[in-house]
């Protein structure tokens, strides 16, 4: 089912709630695996999907006037939703829409739910250089600040200029790189409790990034295929996925060492150590969320056993997961 299926589906049959002086509409027990790039896992118990700042702002109002936790989803291309779905309410950001390309200055300013790979092909078609890299990321601009996401020796944090961000009291922030504490695949907006959910809930709405325009867009263009092409080739895009599971824990490549511990092609239930890139845990078909997260618990003991290295999860764990396996 595809995301825009869901969100029709999820609608009927249910007690919805209308956020008064909005058009927003919060929708009960709603499946969110199609709102995931693994396609699986439970229901969030509400879920919303905001179009604008105020509808934002009146979501947020409505946790907390009904003491529910709030959970961000982007384009939940680096989740695992469990089984048994998500408390509270699920701010889904994928309708947060607008950009400005300004010729001017080579900024580009984005809402959180404008799609990366989106952004890069649009932004090569202009002959503006910048993101060529990022085109395989199939993330939102929210989530891709949030993770600091990266490719090809290129981050997030290399061209942002500032993110604007909802705090929990309301107010709108503008924060720089360096407020934001980057480093490798993370930054300051990971402050996730066990449960996965932020315990300072601070949400990316917007990101300026400094890109170069000027170039010829028929190069940009083959750059950024290229750089599509070498993804295709190296990794494992026709089955879900959530990308690299694990981080690299240096000087090692987390793919390199699960390949070495013979788990190439190792399966649980429908999830399965990928043949092409063993960083990279498929959804073969059919797949629970459980089976991902024992399949993830089986690699750490692996790895840890024959390497005495912890992996450490890149994907971000949502909802209660059975302790063993
Ligand atoms: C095939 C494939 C290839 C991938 N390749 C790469 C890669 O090369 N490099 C890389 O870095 N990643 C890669 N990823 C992982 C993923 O695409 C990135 O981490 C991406 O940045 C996640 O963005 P998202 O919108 O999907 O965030 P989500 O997965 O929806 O959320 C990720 C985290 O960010 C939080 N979040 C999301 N939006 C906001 C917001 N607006 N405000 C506050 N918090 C927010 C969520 O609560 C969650 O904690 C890949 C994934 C897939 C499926």
């Amino acid at each position: 089912m595809t995301p825009q299926q869901q969100e029709k589906d999820n609608s009927r049959n249910s007690k919805l709630i209308y956020l008064p002086g909005t058009d927003c509409v919060l929708k009960p027990q709603a499946s969110l695996s199609a709102f995931t790039s693994y396609r699986v896992g439970g229901a969030a118990e509400w879920y919303v999907a905001p179009r604008n700042l105020a509808a934002l702002q009146a979501s947020i109002d409505y946790a907390k006037e009904n003491n529910l936790p709030v959970t961000i989803l982007g384009a939940g291309s680096n989740l695992l939703v469990s089984d048994h779905g998500i408390p509270g309410l699920v701010i889904a950001t994928r309708h947060l829409r607008f950009k400005h390309f300004d010729p001017e200055t080579g900024l580009l300013t984005v809402a959180a739910g404008e799609s990366i790979p989106n952004l890069a092909w649009e932004a090569a078609g202009l002959g503006w250089q910048g993101l060529e890299w990022s085109v395989g990321i199939p993330g939102t601009v929210g989530g891709a600040v949030v993770m600091n996401a990266g490719a090809h020796n290129s981050c997030i944090a290399d061209m942002l200029v500032s993110a604007q961000v909802l705090l929990p009291d309301g107010k709108v922030e503008t924060l720089t790189p360096s407020e934001l504490g980057y480093s490798y695949r993370t930054s300051l907006l990971q402050n996730l409790n066990a449960a996965g959910q932020s315990q300072a809930q601070r949400i990316v709405t917007q990101a300026t990034f400094q890109l170069q325009p000027g170039a010829d867009p028929e190069q940009v263009v083959a750059n950024t295929k290229q750089h599509k092409q070498h993804r295709l080739s190296t990794q494992p895009y026709n089955y879900p996925s959530c990308g690299s599971v694990f981080r690299n824990p240096k000087p090692y490549s987390a793919g390199w060492l699960i390949e070495q511990s013979g788990l190439k092609g190792y399966q649980i239930g429908g999830a399965q150590v990928a043949q092409l890139h063993a960083n990279f845990i498929v959804n073969r078909g059919g797949a629970k969320a459980n089976d991902i997260f024992c399949l993830i618990r089986h690699i750490q003991h692996e790895v840890q056993e024959r390497w005495s290295i912890c992996l450490e999860p890149e994907v971000k764990m949502l909802g209660e997961f059975q302790a063993a396996c």
